[in-house]
């Protein structure tokens, strides 16, 4: 008998979670009540942000975000090409053109000198500016948000921060979301810092883009007589002011993630131990480790390494092979967004952005989350030791 494979994220759900969830089944209501309320409190709390609103995924969320910003037809939306789909996918959804800024090899993030030249170029041959540009903190490290704040002031474009994983960070001793964007979205999915099953946050202190936000949230419906234009019909009457959708999060989601917001400082602890224990198991392999810059506080979503091919042999089809037959289920994150068909389709091309490329064709993410035991962690890292030897 194997031992059972080990993935690269789990959720971490407690009786109390459940409890939690059970209590909303018993009230009155599984929608758009007090949980949900009370989970919105608490992130707004948690990041120092005046607003946040919870949706029904971050998807939506960035979707939502994107909207309220006045993203449309024939607005320019600039991302990262190291994320997940949905950072770039938002903006196609509002009729926009897409396009990337190359990462910063060392953070992995979008490069602020990237960006910068970018807008100058861009400036200089009287191009198009980015109406909005989405920074993704990846693995749970925030993005040079500070510097791309002042280009933000220069250049005239709102930030749309990706913080999917970044429940929890720091930088430069403010919470993720409290300060240089114009909005930022986290993720609740079961893979990321906590969950709420399926959720997504929009966290704001723009009251004007909250107020948006929550209308585009359901429908585009008001029942607040100063959003409407014709007089009321009786108590019934409502408002329709604007194409919305469903996007609303659940009660019973709500209360899960406030249940485990409570842990999250236990969580976070446990996803620092581990780190710590691969930072210091790996230091002789020939793998670049994650970054840990000083001036901020990663959420450790991912324990994303990248094979230095200057001193092994082995590719990182080989390790990542060699690691899934010990049943180490390592995950690669991410494949670059450019390269995907669709995108391909609309013009973009290998070669592009070489950072993230060089980026993609050598890393790959180490099983982490706060279940991990120490004897596991043993197995992935003795397993490591083994699939790195030519
Ligand atoms: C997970 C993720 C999303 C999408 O989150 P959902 O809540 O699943 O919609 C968006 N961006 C990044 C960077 C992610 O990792």
């Amino acid at each position: 008998m194997s031992a059972a494979p080990i993935p690269y994220s789990r959720q971490s759900v407690t009786e109390a979670d459940i409890a939690a969830v059970a209590a909303v089944l018993r009230s009155d209501f599984l929608t758009t009540g007090p949980a949900l309320d009370a989970f919105e409190r608490d992130v707004a709390q948690l990041h120092q942000v005046r607003h946040a609103v919870a949706l029904s995924n971050a998807t939506a969320a960035l979707h939502l975000g994107c909207l309220a910003m006045g993203v449309g037809a024939g607005d320019l939306v600039w991302t990262s090409p190291n994320t997940f789909l949905a950072s770039a996918n938002c903006a196609r959804y509002c009729g926009a053109d897409v396009d990337f800024v190359d990462i910063d090899p060392l953070t992995r993030n979008m490069s602020v000198q990237c960006l910068a030249q970018r807008l100058a170029q861009a400036q200089r041959a009287g191009g198009r500016l980015p109406k909005v540009v989405i920074p993704v903190d990846f693995a749970g490290l925030p993005a040079d948000l500070r510097e791309m704040r002042e280009l933000a002031d220069r250049y005239g474009f709102r930030i749309l921060e990706d913080a999917s994983h970044a429940v929890g960070a720091w930088l430069h001793g403010q919470p993720v979301g409290s300060r240089w964007a114009d909005a930022t979205v986290f993720s609740f999915h079961p893979v990321k810092i906590v969950t709420t099953a399926e959720g997504g946050v929009l966290a704001t202190q723009d009251d004007a883009l909250a107020e948006r936000v929550r209308l585009l949230r359901s429908h585009g419906m008001t029942r607040d007589p100063a959003l409407m234009s014709q007089p009321s019909h009786g108590p019934w009457y409502y408002e329709q002011v604007a194409l919305g959708f469903n996007y609303r999060m659940t009660d019973l989601q709500a209360a899960l993630g406030s249940s485990q917001l409570s842990r999250l400082r236990q969580l976070r602890q446990r996803r620092g131990e581990l780190a710590a224990r691969y930072d210091e198991q790996l230091a002789a392999l020939p793998l670049l480790l994650p970054p840990t810059p000083a001036d901020r506080v990663s959420a450790l979503h991912l324990y994303a390494v990248e094979i230095d091919d200057s001193r092994c042999a082995v590719t990182r089809a080989q390790a990542v092979a060699r690691l899934r037959e010990a049943g180490i289920l390592v995950q690669v994150h991410y494949i670059p967004v450019h390269l995907q068909p669709y995108y391909r389709a609309l013009g973009f091309e290998p070669g592009q952005f070489p950072n993230s490329e060089r980026y993609y064709a050598r890393a790959f993410s180490l099983p982490l989350f706060p279940d991990l035991q120490d004897g596991e962690q043993d197995r992935v890292v003795q397993a490591l030791h083994q699939a790195l030897e030519a």
